[in-house]
C-alpha cells in the first residue's frame, strides 16, 4: 500500500514534532490572549492598533493563506485515492456497502448532534462584536455565500467544468470539485489494469505522492503555527476583549459533551441494535487503543494498534477488520465531522453571521464529506474546516481563535474517530455472520 507507506513516513517525522509543538501552541494562545485582553482598553491608541492591524494581522494572514494553498491538491488527491481504494476491493461488495451505510449513519448522527447542541447552547452568542467588524463581515458574507436557491445549489454540485470548479473551489465551488473527485475515483477503480503485471497505474502513484507531499507541506506550515496563533489570538482578543475567552471555554465544553454523546449514546445504541455485543464490554476492551489515539492525535498512527486489538481482543475477522479499519482511518472520522460542524457554527455565532436552515444543512453535508477527505494526522481537519467556513461566509480568520485549544480537541476527536472505526468493523463483522 504505497499511500500508507508514504503516510507512515510523513507521520513518523511529524508526530514527534507536533507533540512538542502542542506546548508551544498553548503558550502562544495564553500569551497572545493575555496581552490582547490586557491591551484591549487601549484599542484606540494609534501605535498599538497599527502593530495589531499591520504586523500581527499580516503574520496571521500569511499563515492562513499557506494552509489554503494546499487545500485543493490535498482534498482532490485524498478523495480520489480514498474512493479508488474502496473500489479496489470490489470482491467485498457486501462489506463495502455495509461499511458505507454505517459510516454515513454514524457521521450524520455525529454532525447532527453537534449542530443541534450548538443551536441549543449557543456558546458564541455571548460575544459582543464591534459594529465596524459586523459591517465588514456582512460584506464578506454577501460575497461568499450568495445564497442560491436549494435546487440550484444541488444542481451546481455537478460541475460543468472540473477545472473551473478547482480554480473557484475556495470561492464556493468546493462541493463540485469533491463531486468530480468522487466520480473520478470510482471510474479509476473500474478501469481494466492498463499495464498487465503493474499493481497500479502511474496516475494513482502520482496522486499518492501528491497527497503525501501535501501532508508534508501542512507540517511545514504548522511549524509556523505558534507565531500565527499568537498573532491571530492577539488581534482578536485585542479587538473583542475577554468575553471571547469565556466563550471559548464554553465552546470546548460543548465539543467534549457532543463527543461523549457520540461515544456513549450513538455507538452504544449501534452496538446494541446491530450486534450481540455489550457496548460497555466493547468500550472496556478498546481502552488501550483509545489512549493511543488520544496521545497521538492521529487515526493513521493508531491503525496498527486498532488492527491488532480488533483481531485479538474483539475477535473480528481479519479480512473485515483490515478493510474497514484501514479505509476508516482516513474515510470515517465522526469525531472530526462533529467538531467541524460545531466549530463553523460557533465561529458564525462569534462573528454574528446568521446561518439559516439551508446554510446549516450545507455545513452538515460538507462536514460529513470533509470527514471523508480529512487526513488521519494531527490537525488534518484544519484545511477542510476553512473550506466549510468559507462556503457559508464565516470569516476564516476566526480559526485563529480556536487553534490554541485545537490540540486538546484533536486528541478528543481522534479518540472518537478511532472508536467509530472499531464500532463499524464490529457492526460489519457481526452483520456478515448473520
Ligand atoms: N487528528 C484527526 C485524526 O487523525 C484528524 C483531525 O480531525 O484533525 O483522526
Amino acid at each position: 500500500m504505497g499511500v500508507n507507506y508514504l503516510l507512515t513516513k510523513v507521520q513518523v517525522c511529524s508526530i514527534g514534532f507536533l507533540m512538542k509543538a502542542h506546548y508551544k501552541l498553548l503558550l502562544a494562545l495564553v500569551v497572545g490572549a493575555a496581552l490582547g485582553v490586557g491591551l484591549h482598553p487601549f484599542a484606540d491608541t494609534e501605535w498599538i492598533r497599527w502593530i495589531s492591524e499591520n504586523v500581527l494581522a499580516t503574520i496571521g494572514q500569511v499563515f492562513l493563506r499557506s494552509i489554503f494553498m494546499i487545500v485543493v491538491p490535498m482534498v482532490f488527491a485524498g478523495l480520489v485515492l480514498g474512493v479508488y481504494e474502496l473500489g479496489q476491493h470490489s470482491g467485498l461488495g457486501r462489506v463495502i456497502s455495509k461499511t458505507l451505510l454505517y459510516t454515513v449513519l454514524a457521521s450524520s448522527a455525529s454532525v447532527i448532534i453537534g449542530v443541534s447542541l450548538m443551536n441549543i447552547m449557543q456558546p458564541g452568542k455571548t460575544v459582543h462584536i464591534p459594529q465596524e467588524v459586523n459591517s465588514s463581515i456582512a460584506e464578506l458574507q454577501n460575497n461568499v455565500s450568495q445564497a442560491k436557491s436549494g435546487i440550484q445549489a444541488l444542481v451546481e454540485i455537478v460541475p460543468k467544468n472540473p477545472l473551473h470548479a478547482a480554480v473557484y473551489a475556495l470561492d464556493g465551488e468546493m462541493l463540485a470539485l469533491m463531486f468530480f473527485a468522487l466520480v473520478l475515483g470510482v471510474a479509476l477503480s473500474r478501469l481494466p489494469k492498463i499495464q498487465e503485471g503493474k499493481e497500479k497505474s502511474t496516475f494513482i502513484s502520482l496522486l499518492e505522492e501528491l497527497y503525501a507531499a501535501s501532508l508534508l507541506i501542512v507540517d511545514y506550515v504548522m511549524a509556523y503555527a505558534p507565531y500565527a496563533v499568537f498573532a491571530l489570538v492577539f488581534t482578536s482578543t485585542f479587538k473583542f476583549g475577554y468575553e471571547l475567552l469565556i466563550s471559548l471555554l464554553y465552546y470546548v465544553g460543548v465539543v467534549v459533551l457532543a463527543l461523549c454523546i457520540q461515544q456513549f449514546v450513538v455507538y452504544a445504541l449501534l452496538l446494541k441494535a446491530f450486534t450481540k455485543r455489550s457496548p460497555w464490554e466493547f468500550f472496556r476492551a478498546c481502552r488501550e487503543v483509545y489512549i493511543y489515539a488520544f496521545a497521538t492525535s492521529s487515526s493513521n498512527a493508531t491503525l496498527p494498534k486498532s488492527l491488532e486489538l480488533a483481531e485479538t481482543e474483539l475477535g473480528i475477522r481479519p479480512a473485515i477488520s483490515r478493510f474497514v479499519l484501514t479505509v476508516g482511518s482516513t474515510a470515517n472520522q465522526n469525531g472530526t465531522a462533529l467538531f467541524e460542524g460545531i466549530t463553523v457554527l460557533f465561529l458564525a455565532q462569534v462573528y454574528g453571521v446568521e446561518l439559516g436552515f439551508a446554510s446549516q444543512m450545507k455545513v452538515v453535508l460538507m462536514s460529513i464529506i470533509a470527514g471523508v477527505g480529512t487526513a488521519g494526522v494531527p490537525g488534518g481537519s484544519l484545511p477542510l474546516i476553512m473550506i466549510v467556513m468559507q462556503q457559508v461566509g464565516v470569516p476564516v480568520e476566526g480559526l485563529g481563535l480556536i487553534l490554541g485549544v485545537d490540540r486538546f480537541l484533536d486528541m478528543c476527536r481522534t479518540t472518537i474517530n478511532v472508536s467509530g472505526d472499531l464500532v463499524i468493523a464490529a457492526l460489519v463483522d457481526d452483520d456478515s455472520v448473520a
